[in-house]
């Protein structure tokens, strides 16, 4: 399973889940970046909300702590 894999069973899967996982992990990697976002730019609520590369970090971040969801 690729990670890709992972994102779409857990959506799929475990929609409920998914999205509270990923909202707490959103503000966690949010609080953890500086001034300036993960792709340079600055780091507002809105621009991380529309950030590819941030909002990848995130998916990424909950698959990994949903991982034993995954059946
Ligand atoms: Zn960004």
């Amino acid at each position: 399973m690729t990670q890709e894999d992972k994102i779409n069973w857990l959506k799929e899967n475990e929609p409920i889940l998914w999205a509270n996982t990923f909202k707490i992990a959103k503000g966690e990697l949010s609080d953890k970046q500086t001034m300036f976002c993960c792709c340079g730019k600055l780091a507002t609520g809105l621009h991380e909300d529309n950030c590819r590369k941030f909002l990848q970090q995130v998916k990424n971040e909950t698959a990994k702590r949903l991982q034993e969801y995954i059946k």
